[in-house]
């Protein structure tokens, strides 16, 4: 079984990416998992410069293949922020809640049709000698509702409104989510990738 390393300190972003690709002979390893508590700082400018900085950083210190995901979500009645910055958003300590709230507050005066919103997904494999092995990207159209809903999910879920479903992302269930989230979309466009490099490992 090719060990493989993600990116994160969040288990269960590591189940999610397992669950996906739940057929494949990969054993799905976390930072946490392999004792890196170092985090690289995600300097970037672009969700894929801060997917290449991660993935080539932790593959140098770890020696393993490692898949690293950058995402956060672009407001066309912002000018595409908070984009690189989602997960800062408001600044230093706040809750997910807090940071939505935020959002809320910062365009409340923004009619309907005018609050178009993405999230957005950069996968990024790359091997210990820093070579990049494949990169995929996955976007998820919405709008950015005027009040929360939905307990599912994380993050900015609950003002992320999905008009095919009437409902917003929080609203979804896991399996729902996966099958149209930005994640699910770039895991599902990196996935011929990984099944390559596997047959590849294994002669
Ligand atoms: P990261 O790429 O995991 O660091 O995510 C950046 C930020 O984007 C997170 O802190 C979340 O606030 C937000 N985000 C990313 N993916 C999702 C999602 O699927 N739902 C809600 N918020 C998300």
């Amino acid at each position: 079984m090719r060990k493989l390393l993600v990116a994160t300190h969040n288990k269960g972003k590591v189940t999610e990416f397992a669950d996906m690709l739940q057929d494949m002979a990969i054993e799905w390893l976390s930072l946490d998992d392999v004792g890196v508590t170092q985090d690289v700082v995600e300097t970037g400018h672009t969700f894929r410069e801060n997917g290449v900085l991660k993935a080539q950083a932790y593959a140098a210190e770890t020696g393993l293949l490692t898949l690293a995901d950058d995402s956060g979500l672009e407001v066309d009645a912002l000018d595409g922020a908070p984009g690189v910055y989602t997960a800062r958003y408001g600044g230093e300590g706040l809750t997910a809640v807090q940071r939505y709230q935020k959002l809320l507050d910062d365009i409340k005066h923004v009619p309907d049709a005018q609050r178009t919103a993405r999230f957005c997904c950069v996968i990024v494999l790359a091997a210990p000698d820093g070579t990049l092995l494949g990169e995929a990207e996955g976007v998820c159209e919405g709008r950015i509702a005027h009040a929360p809903a939905g307990n599912n999910g994380f993050g900015y879920d609950p003002v992320f409104y999905l008009p095919e479903f009437g409902q917003t992302m929080a609203q979804l269930d896991a399996a729902q989510k996966h099958q149209i989230s930005h994640r699910g979309r770039a895991m599902q466009a990196i996935a011929p990738r990984l099944r390559a490099l596997l047959r590849e490992s294994t002669g």
